[in-house]
C-alpha cells in the first residue's frame, strides 16, 4: 500500500527537528488533559519541522495508548501514511487546486466512528487559498463548525494571511519553530541553488517534491533555447507546466535565476520571460484555458515567435 504523505521521508522524522520537540511535548500534555482542539493550524516553513509535527500528532491522536514517540503498530502505520483512520486532503493529480469534490471525497466517513484508532485525523497539506478554492473551503468549513468528538483536523500553512479568515477563526494556531539548516538538506542541489537565488520559489519546490530535480534540469536546458527564439522550446516548457500550476512560478524562478547570470540584453529578456510565465498563469486561471495556450500567446512577443 502506498503512503498518503506527499512529503519526502526525511521531512517526517521528528528526530531531525530538535526545535519542534517542546511543541510535541506540549501537545502530548494537552492530549492527556483531553484538551486537544478539534482544528489545529500548524504555521511554519515547509519541510522544516511542521510536517513532522503533523505526523507525530496524528500518530498520538490515533494511537490506542496515546503516548509520545510511541513505536506501536498503529503509530508506525501513521508514520508510513497507511493507517485507515488517517486522511489527507491535497491537490488531486492533474488538478491545480483543492476542489469541493476533493473535500467531499475525503470527508465521506467524517461522522462515522474511527475504523480502529482513537480518532480519525484529517490533514490538509496546504491550507492556503489558492490552492484551497473558496468552494472547497466552504465545504471544509461546515465540518470545522460542527466538530465531532472523534475527528481532528491538522491544517498546514506557512502564512496565515493566505488562509481564509473564516478558517483561521475556527482553528487554534500553533507556530512550529524551524530547525535551521534542515530545509536546504531536504532539497536537491538544483532546487537548493534556485531557492537561494529566488527566495519565493520554496513553496513551489515543495509542491514539486521528488520530481523537482528532473523538472529543473529540463527547464534549465530548454530556457536558453527558448530565449534564443526556439518556438518548440517555448511549447515544451509550457507543456511541462500545463498540468501542474505551481510550475509556472518555478519557470519564473528559473528565468529570474538565468537573468542573474546572463549578459545585460539577455538578462532583460529573461526578466520579461519570468514575468510572462506569471501573467500567463493568471490568464489561464481567469479564462479557464490551458497554461500552454496562454503561455505561448503571452510570451510570443518576448520570444519573437512568429
Ligand atoms: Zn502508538
Amino acid at each position: 500500500m502506498s503512503t498518503l504523505w506527499p512529503f519526502p521521508d526525511d521531512a517526517l522524522k521528528a528526530s531531525r527537528f530538535p526545535a519542534v520537540l517542546p511543541l510535541l511535548v506540549g501537545l502530548h500534555r494537552a492530549l492527556c488533559a483531553k484538551a486537544v482542539p478539534s482544528t489545529l493550524l500548524l504555521v511554519g516553513e515547509p519541510l522544516a519541522g511542521r510536517e513532522a509535527v503533523a505526523v507525530e500528532l496524528a500518530a498520538m491522536l490515533i494511537c490506542p495508548q496515546g503516548t509520545l514517540h510511541c513505536t506501536c503498530h498503529s503509530c508506525e502505520r501513521v508514520r508510513g501514511g497507511v493507517h485507515p483512520d488517517l486522511h489527507l486532503l491535497r491537490v488531486g493529480v492533474g488538478h491545480r487546486e483543492i476542489r469541493m469534490e476533493d473535500v467531499e471525497e475525503v470527508l465521506a466517513n467524517f461522522r462515522q466512528v474511527p475504523f480502529e484508532g482513537q480518532r480519525r485525523v484529517y490533514v490538509l497539506a496546504n491550507a492556503h487559498t489558492p490552492p484551497l478554492n473558496v468552494f472547497a473551503a466552504s465545504a471544509l468549513l461546515k465540518t470545522l463548525e460542527e466538530p465531532v468528538k472523534h475527528a481532528v483536523w491538522i491544517l498546514l500553512a506557512c502564512n496565515p494571511l493566505r488562509v481564509l479568515p473564516t478558517i483561521v477563526s475556527r482553528a487554534v494556531q500553533l507556530r512550529v519553530p524551524s530547525t535551521p539548516g534542515v530545509l536546504a538538506q531536504a532539497l536537491g542541489p538544483r532546487a537548493q541553488a534556485l531557492a537561494q537565488v529566488v527566495p519565493g520559489s520554496l513553496g513551489a519546490l515543495v509542491e514539486e517534491g521528488a520530481e523537482a530535480e528532473d523538472f529543473l534540469q529540463l527547464a534549465q536546458e530548454l530556457l536558453p533555447e527558448a530565449l534564443a527564439g526556439n518556438y518548440l522550446a517555448v511549447l515544451r516548457l509550457a507543456a511541462l507546466a500545463k498540468e501542474r500550476p505551481w510550475r509556472a512560478s518555478l519557470l519564473a524562478a528559473v528565468s529570474l535565476a538565468a537573468a542573474a547570470q546572463a549578459n545585460p540584453e539577455l538578462a532583460e529578456r529573461a526578466v520579461e520571460v519570468a514575468e510572462g510565465w506569471l501573467v500567463a498563469q493568471g490568464r489561464a486561471e481567469q479564462l479557464h484555458l490551458g497554461f500552454d495556450a496562454t503561455a505561448v500567446a503571452t510570451l510570443a512577443p518576448v520570444f519573437e515567435v512568429r
